[in-house]
């Protein structure tokens, strides 16, 4: 059959940020308005064909509450790559996400390869465009750390496909 690439991704950031929804906007192209918080970790995988090659997505989806914490070398130690949510109306959660990346830096090196994602793009309407983490501390972050960033709605869509497009083109093939 077709050569298959497996890619091991995991999701990290703030409870409530949005990483389960993501992950079912992607797997499943479903929301809920509702969603339970994650409890632990949850493993879904997704298939996408581009070209000739098939790549299969195993995705640990983790939770962001604190006392989860302690769990997370586990998922992120045998990761190919690091989907780091914020929400992008709230700062607190930007700062989090920070905190993500330079962990993933200290402990896995340049060896992952990370995502930086601000979630829940549709809350921010034309009217209010000064409302949310500002801009520029997002770009010098993202320019420190040389990290790719992306935009997205879970809720309509936005660029969902494009974060685990990007993560299939940067990763190695072998
Ligand atoms: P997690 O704790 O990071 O996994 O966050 P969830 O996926 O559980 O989402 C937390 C809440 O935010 C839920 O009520 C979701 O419906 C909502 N949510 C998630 N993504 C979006 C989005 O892109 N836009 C909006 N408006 N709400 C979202
Ligand atoms: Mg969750």
């Amino acid at each position: 059959g077709m050569p298959t690439l497996t890619i091991k991704v995991v999701l990290l950031g703030e409870s409530a940020v949005g990483k389960s929804s993501i992950v079912l906007r992607f797997v499943s192209n479903d929301f809920a308005q509702s969603k339970e918080p994650t409890i632990g970790a949850a493993f879904l995988t997704k298939r996408i064909y581009r070209n000739d090659e098939a790549i299969k997505f195993e995705i640990w989806d983790t939770a962001g509450q604190e006392r989860f914490a302690p769990l997370a070398p586990m998922y992120y130690r045998n990761a190919q790559a690091a989907l780091v949510v914020f929400d992008i109306t709230n700062e607190q959660s930007f700062h989090k996400a920070q905190n993500w990346v330079e962990q993933l830096h200290e402990r896995v090196g340049n060896h992952i390869i990370i995502a930086l994602v601000g979630n829940k793009t549709d809350l921010l309407g034309m009217q209010n465009l000064n409302m949310g983490v500002k801009k520029e501390m997002i770009e010098d972050f993202c320019q420190r750390e040389n990290l790719s960033y992306f935009e997205t709605s879970a809720k309509t869509g936005e660029n969902i496909h494009e974060v685990f497009q990007a993560i299939g083109e940067k990763t190695p093939h072998p």
